[in-house]
């Protein structure tokens, strides 16, 4: 069904039903002017918005609209999470090509509702209109943090472990698969990561709250650009171990299979949305101490540390040190 039969009042009801999200705190939800909810004084509020393009962010050759609904609302919830926050509510702005059918939309809001459910995330409302070239999505969400648990990027010291959780690589080996056009079979956790990437929430309410991290901050753009921008915002150094960096038994299989440098994938793949982040020694000797013989710990791996401004942000790998150069991937300019 075209969006012109049904006009952008019709839609807005299907996206309703879809959505259908309702939480006692939420006083208005869709379908009023505006969204009304009922906040918690006590507790710090976290804002951040998204944009998605057609054609810069995403391709819809080989990216199903469920995918692009889910990747649209995880983005911006993973920004919550890299300041220590939780999402609560999302809103959701849509310019859509008139040639889009119906059904295009509705699988589309049931990967931001398939999202918003894992990650307690409300949709309460946003805006539908027209566009006469590429689709654009943009979400902003609203969440929480609790006083004193706020993690900017400017928090490292010198001395502070650099940590990643997970582990690097498969988003770049998951697009570059798919834009290839074949072997998606061979290589399912990196598709899976590009196209619908995983917010490490709990892990983030856990290195806040458990590990009392210094500085954090979500691996969007690639790690070596990353780093980059929590030394700078630290005004600090940091050196990190190239070898230690964690990378993905498919990252390391497409490399070689490419002749491509693992090291290329460890430290500039983008869309990763794995924390980075910074803490203090013997924070993490306590964290370390305390999760032995423990089971379901979290993945983390330690890749550096940080060191004093003049010392440079450098890498080091196989014991030579070299500075590094803050080469975020691109996914459409390589
Ligand atoms: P207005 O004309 O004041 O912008 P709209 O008619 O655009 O109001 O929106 C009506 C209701 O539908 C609002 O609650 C709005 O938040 C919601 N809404 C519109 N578009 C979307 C969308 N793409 N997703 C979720 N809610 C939407
Ligand atoms: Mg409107």
């Amino acid at each position: 069904m075209r969006l012109t039969e049904i006009g952008e009042f019709g839609l807005i009801d299907r996206i309703t039903r879809i959505v259908n999200g309702s939480k006692p705190d939420i006083v208005v939800g869709i379908g009023d002017d505006a969204a009304v909810v009922r906040s918690d004084l006590r507790k710090l509020k976290v804002l951040t918005t998204d944009v998605m393009v057609e054609g810069i962010h995403f391709n819809l050759a080989y990216t199903p609209f469920e995918s692009l609904g889910w990747k649209a609302l995880a983005t911006t919830i993973s920004d919550v999470a890299a300041m220590g926050g939780i999402p609560l509510y999302g809103l959701v702005s849509l310019a859509l090509p008139v040639s889009w059918n119906v059904e295009n939309v509705e699988l589309l809001y049931k990967g931001l509702k398939r999202c918003g459910d894992v990650y307690q995330c409300t949709l309460v409302g946003g805006d539908t209109v027209q566009s006469q070239g590429m689709c654009f999505i943009s979400v902003a969400v609203m969440g929480e943090i609790e006083e004193g648990s706020v993690v900017r990027r400017n928090g490292a010291k010198e001395k502070d472990l650099i940590c990643v959780t997970g582990e690097l690589g498969g988003a770049t080996v998951g697009f570059e698969v798919l834009e290839s056009g074949q072997g998606k079979d061979n290589f399912p956790d990196s598709v899976s990561r590009f196209l619908e990437p995983k917010v490490r929430l709990q892990e983030s309410q856990q290195l806040v709250k458990e590990m009392h991290v210094s500085s954090m901050i979500d691996i969007s753009d690639g790690l070596s650009s990353e780093i980059t921008h929590l030394c700078q915002q630290s005004d600090c150094g940091c050196i990190i171990w190239e070898d230690q960096i964690p990378v993905s038994k498919e990252a390391i299989f497409w490399s070689r299979g490419h002749e491509k440098a693992i090291s290329a994938y460890a430290l500039k793949s983008g869309e990763e949305y794995e924390l980075l982040f910074t803490v203090a020694r013997t924070e993490f000797e306590k964290w370390r101490n305390s999760t032995k013989n423990k089971k379901n710990v979290l993945n983390i791996t330690v890749i550096g540390e940080i060191t004093r401004k003049e010392e440079g942000i450098c890498s080091m790998k196989g014991g030579k040190k070299k500075q590094l150069v803050p080469d975020g991937w691109d996914h459409f300019h390589k």
